[in-house]
C-alpha cells in the first residue's frame, strides 16, 4: 500500500495529539507532511522532530522566531500565520488533511483542502456549522471523501454502512448532558468555568467542553449532521444518554434501530476516519459491556438548554444564521473562560447577535468572514452592556 501523506491542523490540541497516537501505531501507512498549531510552539517543535515532518506552521506569528530557533538544526520548513495554514491545507504535498483546529479558524483551511482535492478527516465541526451547505456542495462537486471525527457522526456513518438513503427514518444523536446536567436551572447563573470544565465522560479542549455544558455543542452536532448526511433537521433527534457508551443511532423505516457502542475514547472515531474503510487491528482499550448493565436515555430539558432550539432555529433560517450563532458563541465562551461573563450570558450573547445581525441568504466564503466578524462584535457589545 502506498504511504499516505498526512497534514494535521491543530496537532497540539486534544484531537491532534490523539491523531498522532494513531499515526505512531501505523508507521508503514502514514507519513506526516505538515503539522500546524496556534501557540504551543515547543510541543509543535517536538512533534515535528518525532514524526519527521517536512514543515510546520504556527498560527500566532509572534512565536515564529522561537519555533524557527527550536528547529534550526533541522531541515524542517517553518512558517507562520493563518495564510500559511491555508497554504499547507492546499499543498500538493499531502493526500489527507486532518482538521482539528478549533472554531471559525477551521473554515478556510477545509475549503482550501477541498478545492485541491484532498481527503479530509474533519474534527473541526465549526466548518460545517458555519458553512455546511457551501462546504458539502464543494466536496460533492469535487468527489472528496469527507470523514467525520466527531464521535456521534462517526457512529452514524458506521450505522449507515451498507444502507440505502431512502431507508433512513431518523438520526438519533446521543448527548452526555455535559458537566452541568445535575445542576438545577435556577443555579446556572452562578456556574463558574471550573464547574463547567469538569466534563463527566470526555477529556477535550476547553472550548468544546464549555459548548458541551451549554449544549451548544449538541446544537452544532445537529447542524453538522444535517449537512454531512444531507437530511432534514426535523429527522435529527437528540437524546440524553449519561453513560456515553452509545455514540449515536440510526432509525430505519422498517422499525430497526442501529447503534454504535464503544468506550468514550476519541481514538476510536479518529482511527475510523484515518483508516476507513479498514479498521484498526487493535483498540486502545476494548469495551467491557458487562461494566454497563444499565444504559439510560431521556429527552433533553429544552428550557434548561435553550441552545439546542437556537441551533434548530438557525437551520430553519439558513444562510448566515448558524455562522452568527458560532461567532457569538466563540466570543462569549472565551469571555466566560476568563471570568468576564456569566454562564447564562453565553446563550444571551448568541440570542442578541442573532436578533441584530445582518443576513445573507446564499453566502460565499467572503460573506461568512463578514458575518463572523459582525457576530463577534455584536456578542462583545452584549457582554459590555
Ligand atoms: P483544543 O483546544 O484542544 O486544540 C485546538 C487546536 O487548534 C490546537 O492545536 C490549537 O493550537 C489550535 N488552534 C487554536 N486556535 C487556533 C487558531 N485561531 N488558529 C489556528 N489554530 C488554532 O481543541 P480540541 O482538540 O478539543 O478540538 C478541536 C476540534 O475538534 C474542535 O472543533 C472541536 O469541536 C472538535 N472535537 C473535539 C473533540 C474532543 O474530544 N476534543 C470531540 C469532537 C469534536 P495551540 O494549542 O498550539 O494554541
Ligand atoms: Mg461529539
Amino acid at each position: 500500500m502506498a504511504i499516505e501523506r498526512v497534514t494535521i491542523l491543530g496537532s497540539t490540541g486534544s484531537i491532534g495529539v490523539q491523531t498522532l497516537d494513531i499515526i505512531r501505531r501505523h508507521p508503514e501507512r502514514f507519513h506526516i507532511t505538515s503539522l500546524v498549531a496556534h501557540s504551543r510552539w515547543r510541543e509543535l517543535a517536538e512533534q515535528a522532530r518525532e514524526f519527521g515532518a517536512e514543515s510546520v506552521v504556527i498560527g500566532d506569528e509572534s512565536h515564529y522566531s522561537e519555533l524557527k530557533a527550536a528547529l534550526s538544526d533541522t531541515s524542517i520548513e517553518v512558517m507562520a500565520g493563518s495564510e500559511a495554514i491555508t497554504h499547507v491545507a492546499r499543498s500538493y504535498r499531502s493526500d489527507t488533511i486532518v482538521n482539528a483546529l478549533v472554531g471559525y479558524s477551521g473554515l478556510h483551511p477545509t475549503a482550501a483542502a477541498i478545492e485541491s482535492g484532498k481527503r479530509i478527516a474533519l474534527a473541526n465541526k465549526e466548518t460545517l456549522v458555519v458553512g455546511g451547505d457551501l462546504i458539502m456542495g464543494a466536496a460533492r462537486r469535487k468527489g472528496i471523501e469527507l470523514l467525520p471525527i466527531d464521535s456521534e457522526h462517526s457512529a452514524i456513518m458506521q450505522c449507515l454502512e451498507g444502507e440505502r438513503r431512502q431507508s433512513i427514518r431518523n438520526l438519533i444523536i446521543t448527548c452526555s448532558g455535559g458537566a452541568l446536567r445535575d445542576i438545577p436551572r435556577e443555579e446556572l447563573a452562578d456556574v463558574t468555568p471550573e464547574m463547567a470544565l469538569k466534563h463527566p465522560q470526555w477529556s477535550m479542549g476547553a472550548k468544546i467542553t464549555i459548548d458541551s455544558a451549554t449544549l451548544v455543542n449538541k446544537g452544532f452536532e445537529v447542524i453538522e449532521a444535517r449537512w454531512l448526511f444531507d437530511i432534514e433537521p426535523e429527522r435529527i433527534k437528540v437524546v440524553i444518554h449519561p453513560q456515553s457508551i452509545v455514540h449515536s443511532m440510526v432509525e430505519f423505516t422498517d422499525g430497526s434501530v442501529k447503534a454504535q457502542l464503544g468506550n468514550a475514547d476519541m481514538h476510536t472515531p479518529i482511527s475510523y476516519a484515518l483508516l476507513y474503510p479498514e479498521r484498526a487491528k487493535e483498540a486502545m482499550e476494548h469495551l467491557s459491556i458487562l461494566d454497563y448493565p444499565t444504559l439510560t436515555f431521556s429527552a433533553p430539558d429544552r428550557e434548561k438548554y435553550p441552545a439546542l432550539d437556537v441551533a434548530y432555529e438557525c437551520l430553519e433560517r439558513g444562510g448566515t444564521a448558524a455562522c452568527t450563532m458560532n461567532g457569538a458563541n466563540e466570543v462569549a465562551v472565551a469571555a466566560f473562560l476568563q471570568h468576564r461573563c456569566r454562564y447564562t450570558d453565553i446563550v444571551g450573547a448568541i440570542r442578541y447577535a442573532l436578533d441584530n445581525a445582518s443576513f445573507v441568504t446564499r453566502p460565499t466564503l467572503a460573506d461568512y468572514d463578514l458575518s463572523n466578524r459582525e457576530a463577534r462584535d455584536l456578542a462583545q457589545r452584549y457582554l459590555n452592556r
